[in-house]
């Protein structure tokens, strides 16, 4: 089913030049993406792929050398919203034939830049690309020959990236594959699921609530990646604990190139406890279903990006057992890392704002980590971190017995009654 709807959608680019009213029969049967375009009277540009993002765009007077200048938008989906601005285009040479050399002012709705530009021919392979900031828009000079160019704040790691990602992790590991549900738009939200009957301890890993956080969701390829790998240590982990990895929970938010939210305008990560949206109630019904009798969450990752790498932990005097667990394992993988990265812990929390990590602590007792990968962080070290990650983390969990991750909590000194206080615990 996800590799149809990627072939529709590849035909549909296909198409687009040749005949709209094929394209408009095939926009109909296919999802919707942001699918903006203007025309200038020497190029073309377009946001009509999953992850585009342009709002606007006009041309300007020419530059001193008499080249074409050209102003581009990117407004958020809604409002109020974190400012992290989003842009993802193609540029078309109308006349191939000719050079064109033209500069790309590329401005955000209220906000500051986030995301430094990057080039791509093939929507593949990309590299960053020189740039200047000036009143906090990006001006960048290109030259275009014969050749569609896409420029995009990170990679573009799209949908059609997770559905081919996905079952080639399945063909070759013990995980398999399996639908979790649906999106608002009707997307998949797909898992990647090892169980075994006679394990009882989850551990559970969640991606892509925010879209653009690209870094976040390489961190979570390569972890996955290193954690699906038939070897020794991974065998021991899998032999005692069942995993949940559920990479892309906002499909919606990815394919219309939002800078945070789902389709319905809302932060996926401050509806946790609420659950008032169809993407985190497949989690808690999943949470439901599958947490009863002996089964626990016993820990979770939650992966993003940031301005910088930081660990988002439960503070070690919260309700979360084993104590220590998040801290010493940070401790673990700054040993085990590069000196070039630096593991920056942030204990804290945010009781009733709907932040994962909080919610687990809550309903769970558990730790769980928000993983923030910096946005310029270098893609060799985000999967060295990663691969360093697993193997560290898998250890310390054997490490941990299964007593140890229940949590019990502290005996108070006080007046109530021993049938009191038990109740309290109840
Ligand atoms: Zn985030």
């Amino acid at each position: 089913m996800k590799n149809m709807q990627h072939a529709n959608y590849k035909l549909s680019n296909a198409l687009i030049r040749k005949s709209p009213s094929l394209l408009l029969a095939l926009f109909l049967l296919t999802f919707s993406t942001s699918n903006y375009a203007c025309e200038f009277k020497d190029v073309h540009f377009t946001a009509d792929f999953e992850t585009g993002k342009l709002d606007a765009c006009k041309q300007l007077a020419n530059d001193k050398l008499g080249n074409e200048q050209f102003e581009l938008l990117s407004k958020p989906e809604n409002r109020p919203i974190n400012p992290s601005p989003w842009y993802a285009f193609k540029i078309i040479n109308k006349t191939p034939a000719e050079i064109q050399h033209v500069t790309l002012i590329i401005k955000s709705e209220k906000a500051k830049a986030r995301y430094l530009p990057k080039i791509s021919i093939d929507g593949k392979h990309w590299q960053p690309i020189p740039f200047e900031i000036i009143d906090e828009a990006i001006h960048i000079k290109l030259m275009l020959d014969t050749k569609d160019i896409y420029i995009a704040g990170q990679e573009i790691v799209d949908n059609a990236f997770y559905a081919q990602w996905m079952p080639s992790i399945a063909e070759t590991s013990a995980f398999t594959l399996s639908k979790l549900g649906l999106s608002t738009e009707g997307r998949n939200i797909d898992a990647l699921v090892y169980s075994k009957p006679e394990n009882n301890e989850w551990f559970l890993i969640i991606g892509r609530q925010h879209p653009p956080e690209v870094t976040g969701a390489l961190a979570l390829v390569s972890f996955v990646e290193q954690l699906s790998k038939d070897q020794q240590l991974n065998r021991d982990f899998l032999e005692r604990f069942n995993v949940m990895i559920i990479p892309n929970l906002n499909p919606d938010g990815v394919a219309n190139g939002n800078w945070r939210h789902n389709t319905k305008g809302i932060d996926l990560n401050r509806d946790w406890g609420k659950f008032t949206q169809t993407e985190t109630q497949q989690v808690q019904a999943w949470l439901d279903e599958t947490l009863i009798e002996q089964q626990r969450l016993v820990f979770a990752l939650d992966f993003h990006s940031t301005q910088q790498d930081i660990f988002y932990t439960m503070p070690p005097d919260y309700a979360v057992a084993p104590q220590h667990f998040s801290e010493n394992w940070l401790k673990k993988l700054k040993d085990a890392t590069l000196s070039s990265f630096v593991v920056r812990q942030r204990p804290g929390s945010s009781p009733g704002r709907g932040v994962l990590k909080q919610y687990l602590a809550d309903e769970y007792n558990i730790h769980s980590i928000t993983y923030e990968m910096g946005d310029n962080t270098e893609r060799e070290l985000i999967e060295h971190v990663a691969q360093e990650a697993v193997k560290t983390l898998m250890q310390q969990m054997i490490d941990t017995s299964p007593a140890s991750f229940l949590y019990k909590p502290a005996i108070v000194e006080s007046s109530l009654s021993e049938t009191a206080s038990k109740e309290l615990q109840d």
